[in-house]
């Protein structure tokens, strides 16, 4: 299980969810950023400093934004 993080976040990369994680999981990429499922140990900090309510526990994505769960993991995949 982990976070992720969804579409709010393409193009706002507020880029305060990546100081809060005490486990650097949270990588920049070209459109949003990405948790990495293998390393976050879903302590929600992340959700709680979103401010544009992008994050998730991955039980609780949004059902039109359920994509973004195999998003975040492919992007650790390359
Ligand atoms: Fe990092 Fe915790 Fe968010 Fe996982 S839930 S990405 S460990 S801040």
């Amino acid at each position: 299980m982990a976070f992720v993080i969804t579409s709010p976040c393409i193009d706002e990369k507020a880029a305060d969810c990546v100081e809060t994680c005490p486990v650097d999981c949270i990588h920049e990429g070209e459109d949003q950023y990405y948790i990495d499922p293998d390393t976050c140990i879903d302590c929600g900090a992340c959700e709680a400093v979103c401010p544009v309510s992008a994050i998730f526990q991955e039980d609780f994505v949004p059902d039109d934004e359920k994509s973004f769960i195999a998003k975040n993991r492919e992007f650790f995949q390359k």
